[in-house]
């Protein structure tokens, strides 16, 4: 068999780990068009704040990936041929495959304003573009940051700690408004301007403008100029279905593969940002833009590539992420609704969370340590724990494993539960049963 995998994210990496772990001998051929090959995504907001060197991001030594025995062509694969199962590069080669996998990920959704196009205008999906957007704030002064979820606060923190002005312009009346309750939105608000960021509500871009081609201001819709040297931008992703599309395969919002991670043709694989991967357990297809996710997805498609047959069983999303300085654990369904600064996902971000059926909440502490429960009839759907961070384990469990609440529901629904007290005591009951 001869295995082609295109994009080298980690849903392509993990891939190759999968059909070498059962597979020694046959030839795997790796498309990438990342001049930096793998690196770690989420660990681009640290390298943007300093906290990280960009030498931190690579999860694989070199000496890693040789073990791993593949070609490597750098190159953007063009076009699918699925009939003669031929693959064409932008470097004018062609490449044949037995098996083939589309792990190409997703990008962001363009600002599409007059005066977009300027110099100075700026997203985050690549190594390359946080290379560019630490040069444009070692030239200048202020920056204004539009969108939502976790990148557009990546990008705010990122800025100011290079010593920017920074505005951050929302559409609505809150942060993250369909994950996030007011309460949570508000303390992440709060600690953004404690950290010197300038939040503005109700306020939209509608154009930005610039002289000798690069931006200058961007104009509110409420007529108000904003100065600034820089606009970045984080308003949703779109996973790169366009080699999907072309070769006919079967899309919806992305690539859509059953449970195996197979597309409509069964040489043709998809996995990571770029696949919308069935879900047995809810009957519904959904997107991740999660590493996690991105990683078991890779893996599983190389297993079934290589001629097993291994089911992708999807666990409620699970994110630890910082917001504001504050380290925040999403985890299964948490949220509901429109947000008028994101359009579809963004970054770190599942549908799943946005897919809250009937529960009733229960939460605890509007400070630092915020915990939030979403209770089913039985199980936890759902959970939110800001700060403090030693239920965030046992939750993840107890919402995994569907583990049945009901000796302390009533407890927890109670008025001024002690819900993290009640949770606590319950994981501690389950650990002395086993
Ligand atoms: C700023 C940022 C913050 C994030 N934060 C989090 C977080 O907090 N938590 C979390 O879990 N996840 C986070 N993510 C998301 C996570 O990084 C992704 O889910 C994961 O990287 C997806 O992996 P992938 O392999 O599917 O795609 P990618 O990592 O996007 O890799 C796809 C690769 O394919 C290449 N490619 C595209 N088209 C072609 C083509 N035609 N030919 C050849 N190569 C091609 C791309 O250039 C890219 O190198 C974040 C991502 C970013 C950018």
């Amino acid at each position: 068999m001869n295995y082609v995998i295109i994009g080298s994210g980690v849903a392509g990496i993990a891939a190759i780990e999968a059909i070498r772990s059962i597979d020694s001998a046959s030839s795997i051929t790796l498309i990438g068009d990342d001049p930096y090959g793998f690196y770690s995504r989420p660990g681009l907001a640290y390298y943007l704040t300093g906290e990280l060197h960009d030498k931190a991001l690579f999860p694989r030594t070199a000496e890693d990936l040789r073990k791993l025995n593949f070609f490597y062509l750098r190159g953007q694969a063009t076009k699918i041929l699925r009939a003669g199962h031929i693959l064409e590069l932008d470097t004018q080669s062609t490449v044949s495959y037995g098996r083939l996998l589309i792990a190409v990920g997703a990008q962001a959704l363009p600002l599409e304003v007059p005066g977009a196009d300027l110099e100075g205008v700026l997203k985050l999906d690549h190594m390359s573009d946080a290379k560019l957007i630490l040069k444009h704030a070692r030239r200048g002064k202020s920056a204004v940051v539009v969108g939502g979820g976790i990148t557009a606060l990546e990008l705010a923190e990122g800025l100011l700690s290079r010593g920017m002005r920074v505005h951050y312009l929302l559409r609505g009346d809150r942060y993250w408004s369909n994950v996030l309750d007011e309460h949570e939105s508000r303390i992440i608000e709060h600690r953004l301007q404690e950290e010197g960021v300038t939040l503005h509500h109700h306020a939209e871009v509608i154009e930005v403008t610039g002289g000798h081609a690069k931006v200058s201001a961007v104009r509110l819709l409420n007529g108000q100029l904003l100065k600034c040297d820089l606009l970045a931008y984080a308003i949703g992703i779109r996973p790169r279905v366009g080699l999907a599309k072309q070769a006919g395969l079967a899309i919806d919002r992305g690539i859509l593969v059953n449970e195996y991670l197979q597309t409509n043709d069964p040489d043709v694989f998809a996995a990571g940002d770029v696949a919308q991967a069935y879900d047995p357990m809810s009957g519904r297809s959904i997107l991740d833009s999660l590493w996690t996710p991105a990683r078991q997805q890779g893996f599983t498609a190389g297993l079934n590539m290589a001629g097993e047959k291994t089911a992708y069983l999807k666990a409620p999303p699970f994110n630890v992420t910082r917001l504001a300085g504050l380290t925040t654990t999403i985890i299964g369904t948490v949220g509901r609704g429109r947000d008028d600064d994101l359009v579809g996902i963004a970054r770190g971000d599942s549908e799943t969370w946005r897919q809250l059926p009937d529960s009733i909440v229960a939460q605890t502490g509007f400070e630092v340590n915020r915990l939030r429960l979403l209770v089913g009839e039985k199980t936890l759907l759902g959970a939110i724990v800001m700060g403090d961070q030693k239920l965030s384990f046992p939750l993840e469990k107890m919402i995994t494993n569907n583990m049945d609440i009901s000796p302390i529901r009533e407890r927890l629904l109670a008025p001024n539960a002690r819900i993290g007290d009640i949770v606590a005591e319950y994981w501690a009951g389950v650990n002395t049963r086993h």
